[in-house]
């Protein structure tokens, strides 16, 4: 960290930042220029508000960190891209990975009608919410274990890994004896305890971006999760709340290469709950993937007009069949490539 002195800062305002940084147990170096000093604090860890303390301290005028706040995420000190493998899918190598399903599991045969589906147009992973949060408590709010148990047939009976909601830590248990990914929602990015404790649970975790979350802010976010040892966290982009009403949000397209820059972690993008609309699903679909995603999440389902939730926004079997050649091309446009998963089970 760099703390830069305004040029009328005093010895003593210097003497007084010198002596702080020294009870940190870090050392100061001090630059004294003609026009004015800079003082580098150097040693680990730097507490992670030292920033803010020194910013506001008479005399100073600037204050750079050259390290992150986020360790654990950043490039810093992991300088290759993490891939996540979940059964026979890779997530964040060369391939896209597209996950798709209905918003919620509502019956076995709407989800298993759905995983076929999604499949043979090339689909990787089986999504569908059994704990759903919803912004009314007056909506369907899923099936709970039901959905759960619902979810592990339709993975029986195509082979394609399952990814679900966990709203709660007192669910990670339940929920965890069937997903293969965790899914953090929007509403509950920045709930940290849930967090830690999903990070506890032994299998990756896809973490949405929250509706007004800074990007540093989600990254600490998954810090949460990585910090109890576990590597594997996705990252979902999935619209973020703006003044903009034509749409449900707004697709933060910029967020999937300026994650890029700044974390190893891979980076999906939900067109779907960013559009709100199944008509725009398709092109943004596809500026993710031009912009470098990982992959996508996109709700389908047999019915959507008559879908329990999010039907406003879910692509029939046949938009969603449409769309993946689609999405391979522009993949391949960008240097990565989309093939349908392989696995034995009968589709
Ligand atoms: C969902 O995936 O169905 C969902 C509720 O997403 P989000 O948390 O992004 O709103
Ligand atoms: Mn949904």
């Amino acid at each position: 960290m760099i703390i830069v002195m305004e040029r009328t800062a005093t010895r003593q305002q210097i003497d007084a930042i010198v002596s702080r940084i020294q009870a940190l147990g870090l050392a100061a170096h001090l630059s004294e220029g003609e026009e004015r000093t800079i003082i580098g604090v150097v040693g680990s860890p730097l507490p992670p508000t030292l920033d803010s303390e020194f910013e506001i301290h008479a005399g100073v005028q600037q204050v750079v960190r050259i390290t992150k706040k986020y360790k654990l995420t950043g490039w810093d000190f992991h300088p290759h891209k993490t891939t996540i493998a979940v059964r026979d899918v890779v997530i964040g190598g060369d391939q896209i990975t597209v996950m798709a399903g209905p918003c919620s599991v509502e019956s076995e045969e709407q989800t298993v009608s759905t995983a076929r589906a999604a499949k043979a147009a090339g689909a990787h992973i089986l999504r569908g919410g059994a704990y759903k949060p919803r912004t009314s408590p007056y909506e369907f709010r899923g099936l709970g274990r039901r959905g759960l148990e619902i979810l592990a047939t339709a993975r029986e009976e195509t082979g394609m890994p399952i990814i679900t909601e966990v709203m709660t830590p007192s669910d990670i248990d339940e929920v965890g004896e069937f997903t293969d990914i965790f899914q953090i929602g929007a509403r509950n990015s920045q709930n940290y305890l849930l967090l830690e404790e999903v990070g506890k649970a032994g299998k990756p975790v896809m973490l949405k971006r929250g509706l007004s979350m800074l990007m540093e802010e989600w990254l600490l976010a998954a810090e949460y999760v990585m910090a109890q040892g576990n590597p594997d966290v996705i990252l979902c982009e999935r619209g973020i709340r703006t003044f903009e009403s034509a749409t449900r949000n707004t697709l933060d397209v910029s967020a999937v290469p300026v994650i890029r820059g700044m974390s190893h972690l891979p980076i999906i993008v939900d067109p779907s709950h960013a559009a709100g609309k199944r008509a725009l699903v398709p092109a943004l679909a596809l500026a993710g993937i031009a912009a470098g995603a990982d992959g996508l999440m996109i709700e389908t389902h047999p019915s959507p007009d008559h879908a329990l939730s999010d039907g406003a926004q879910s692509l029939t079997f046949a938009q969603f069949a449409e769309l993946m050649p689609r999405v391979a091309a522009v993949a391949a446009a960008v240097g990565r490539s989309f093939s349908a998963a392989e696995t034995s089970a009968v589709v």
